[in-house]
């Protein structure tokens, strides 16, 4: 575990520079969201119409003003609704709105996803166009679409005059259909065309839906042609996205593609640890260890399951053990539940006590060596079916008394030695599920 919590020091330590110029999550509600009947604190219709105004006024001499016709109606009808101020209505309208929880402040770096992370700060960053476009493509659940809302915060924030989109693919496509049917092309073309950066989220769901994807083509090219900004996501590379035209897919890759990988043990645990933080919940490290070792599908899954231990342990009203994590997550732990080897156990052990693997087989007798062994010919007793001359065989060769000794060393060191116990209670638990 020392070694480990170093990519996370260096995650922390990126994350400070970027605190002075991210604005904390609360303000960027304020001033950015604009949906005061369901985001405003219930503070009363009139304050939450001039918080509208405030927000909407600058928007009108930035870009957005060009595209803002009804501007002036906007003076003599001063009580109606947020909604039918000109040009942010418009933004709103095209723009999904963003988790104010998708900053790059919230964002956990390890090595997984530090290219995607650089890439999008760069961006998000830069003044002018940089790698154009960028494609962020991984798993689901991996932090795609953070990212995204993380760029968008951040350009919105340094430049509210930048006219930034980001939707899904889906909704890109809604949008268009929608255009079709109102014969209302030419204004979709031209509100799309005249963004400054333009965000598609989970683009594979074009693949197979020609018109869509022709028309998401013309978009791209006259964006990228005029020097606009283009960020994609998608579950695959371009290369790999079937359904999609040779010549999208090609455009695809020509900026920055950048990928997600699936998460590590490390990134796992400072996600977890990130998140405790921010909930202010007292959750032990075992049990963060635990998690981290044992949902390793996605982090929706991961913060899911800290969700869920943490509304639990308030509910009922006691503290977050490992016993009540498993009791709590017994459903989703059993999806994982399958029988565990000798081998697994032996790596597990090693790397839980820091010592080479060959050392489970090894002839060395120093403590340090000597005691995770046991440890592991313990568990491998406990938890297979293996007998005890076949364990010995697998640690080396050694006799059945030498695994009998073993077992009984390490029962007995549980009943002396707290933290030894709760070290092969840890390593049980994380075995067997
Ligand atoms: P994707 O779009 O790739 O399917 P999301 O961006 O929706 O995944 O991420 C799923 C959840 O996991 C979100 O709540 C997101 O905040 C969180 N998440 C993913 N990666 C990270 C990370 N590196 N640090 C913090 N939270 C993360
Ligand atoms: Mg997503």
């Amino acid at each position: 575990p020392g070694v480990q919590s170093v990519e996370i020091v260096v995650a922390t330590s990126q994350k400070s520079e970027t605190r002075a110029s991210e604005p904390p999550a609360s303000e960027i509600r304020a001033s950015e969201i604009r949906a005061p009947e369901t985001r405003a604190p219930a503070s009363g219709p009139a304050p939450a119409r001039s918080r509208a105004r405030a927000v909407a006024e600058p928007a009108l001499d930035g870009a957005a003003a060009a595209v803002a016709p009804s501007a002036p109606a906007y003076a003599e009808a001063e009580p109606a609704p947020v909604a039918a101020v000109g040009g942010a209505e418009e933004r709103e309208d095209l723009s999904a709105p963003l988790d104010p929880r998708f900053t790059f402040e919230n964002f956990v770096v390890g090595k997984p996803n530090e290219l995607a992370f650089a890439a999008a700060r760069r961006v998000a960053d830069a003044s002018a166009v940089t790698f154009n476009p960028l494609f962020l493509y991984g798993g689901v659940g991996l932090g795609k679409t953070h990212l995204m809302h993380a760029i968008a915060w951040h350009i919105r924030r340094k430049d509210p005059s930048r006219r930034v989109i980001y939707l899904s693919a889906e909704k890109f496509m809604y949008q268009f259909i929608r255009a079709l049917r109102f014969k209302d092309t030419m204004a979709f073309k031209e509100q799309f065309r005249s963004v400054d950066v333009l965000m598609i989220d989970d683009v594979q769901f074009i693949s197979g839906k020609d018109s869509t994807q022709e028309e998401f083509f013309h978009t791209f090219n006259a964006l990228v042609d005029q020097n606009r900004q283009v960020i994609i996501s998608a579950d695959k590379s371009p290369s790999d996205l079937e359904g999609m035209e040779e010549r999208l897919r090609s455009r695809l890759g020509w900026g920055l593609v950048a990928d997600i990988h699936p998460t590590t043990y490390e990134l796992r645990l400072g996600i977890l640890q990130q998140k405790a933080d921010q909930m202010g919940a007292k959750i032990p490290q075992k049990v963060l260890e635990f998690l981290a070792h044992k949902i390793t599908s996605n982090v929706r899954e991961l913060e899911g399951a800290l969700n869920r231990i943490v509304a639990h342990a308030e509910l009922v009203g006691r503290a977050i053990t490992l016993e009540s994590t498993q009791e709590v997550l017994h459903d989703l732990l059993r999806a994982s539940n399958r029988r565990v080897t000798i081998e697994e156990i032996q790596k597990k052990v090693a790397e839980h006590f820091n010592i080479r693997l060959s050392d489970m087989s090894s002839a060395r007798r120093a403590r340090a060596v000597a005691r995770p062994r046991q440890v592991a010919m313990y568990l491998a007793k406990q938890l297979t079916q293996r007998s005890l001359p076949e364990i010995g065989r697998k640690f080396g060769d050694r006799d059945h008394t030498t695994v009998m000794h073993a077992v009984r060393k390490v029962e007995e060191l549980c009943g002396t030695d707290p933290a030894f116990a709760e070290d092969v209670e840890l390593l049980r638990r994380m075995l067997e599920g």
